[in-house]
């Protein structure tokens, strides 16, 4: 089954400063229920709980503070999540609100539990409308934009599509053609560098974090789009073929639900330095993580915690979950296997990362 996800900016759901386009969200409302007629799965990714907050209580700029921001959102979310009830209305579509917070994800058990939710919301054919838990989210734990919120919720649900609808196009080249770029193969150094930010009273992105967006999905195998929102049929065009804004072409490997987790859902908790053997050993040998190879550890962590694990010059080169505490990596690193199964002799496994939960930055 067709699965997309369609990530909508508070430019395309409101008018002025926080007033709802009622008129644009019928639109989006019936292309909805047309790729329901066609069998395709939907779920909406949707921002304008602070704008529409803003425009309740007469805000004229987004304010500045976290708490007021997030009294905008706990005014704004309910009443967006009735303009789009009242969207679907017609089609006899219900909309079920999925609240997520960057922080309930990063637990494996939570981010299988949300998993489970969509699936369960889809298979009675409702549209999961989501949105981060503004009100509740502090700043540090914060997705911080909807991009990255639907990039990850793309890699949640393994859809096959991300769509990513502003009021930006698309990704232009600005230094080169100064035209929208139509395909992009691979999301190298030349393409982040066509990302700029953004200038608007009530948007938070601009390019930089649809261009982040477009790398968690398509290494999830999700194709994805960044388009103009307000074009006409945008979503059915898209869906159809039509060569319009930006297509990232899905990774032809993508990463397993596990690593996907590790790599783009984790806040690691510490690292661990190796030496150029280890890090061919993890790069070229595709290895797992021995004690042998580490010179230093920062940060403290418990067995079991995510960390990054960086090279002699302090890049990260793969992120895991790490087997001991930093406490023991103390004790253990640079030791050979026969020292450590000495030290730990409960133990039957050494490594200090296993392969299966280690993904290469
Ligand atoms: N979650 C925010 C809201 O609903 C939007 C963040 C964004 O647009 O990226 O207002």
């Amino acid at each position: 089954m067709q699965r997309i996800v369609i990530k909508l900016g508070t430019g395309i759901l409101t008018k002025g400063i926080g007033e709802i386009d009622t008129v644009r969200i019928q639109s989006i409302c019936s292309q909805i229920a047309e790729l329901r007629n066609r069998n395709i799965e939907v779920l909406v990714v949707s921002s304008g709980a602070i704008g529409m907050g803003m425009g309740n209580l007469k805000l004229r700029s987004r304010p500045s503070t976290l708490p007021k921001q997030q009294a905008c959102a706990s005014i704004g979310q309910s009443r967006l999540i009735q303009c789009w009830q009242n969207g679907l209305d017609p089609y006899d579509l219900l909309v079920g609100q999925i609240l997520l917070t960057h922080e309930g994800l990063r637990i494996r058990n939570r981010y299988v539990n949300a998993k489970a939710t969509i699936d369960q919301l889809l298979s009675y054919n409702v549209v999961p409308i989501i949105n981060e838990n503004d009100s509740v989210s502090a700043f540090e734990i914060r997705f911080g934009n909807n991009d990255t919120l639907g990039a990850m919720v793309a890699s949640l649900a393994e859809a096959s599509q991300l769509m990513v609808l502003s009021t930006a196009p698309g990704l232009i080249d600005m230094d080169g053609t100064g035209e929208i770029v139509p395909v992009v193969e691979n999301i190298d150094s030349k393409i982040e560098s066509m990302a700029k930010g953004t200038n608007s009273p009530t948007a938070v992105g601009g390019m930089i974090p649809k261009i982040q967006a477009a790398k968690i999905a398509t290494a999830a195998g999700c194709e994805t789009f960044i388009a103009d929102g307000s074009a006409e049929n945008i979503i059915l065009r898209l869906i159809d073929g039509e060569s319009i804004g930006t297509r990232f072409v899905a990774s032809k490997a993508p990463l397993v639900s596990k690593k996907r987790w590790l790599a783009y859902f984790q806040r690691p908790l510490g690292s661990i330095q190796i030496d150029t053997g280890a890090c061919n050993a993890l790069i070229r040998e595709e290895r797992s993580l021995l004690a042998a190879g580490i010179t230093k550890c920062d940060g403290n962590f418990h067995a079991g915690d995510v960390i990054d694990v960086v090279s002699q010059d302090g890049v990260p080169i793969a992120r895991g979950e790490c087997s001991y505490s930093s406490h023991e990596i103390h004790q253990i690193a640079g030791k050979a296997l026969i020292e450590i199964e000495a030290l730990f002799s409960d133990r039957t496994r050494f490594e200090v990362i296993h392969r299966d939960a280690l993904v290469l930055l």
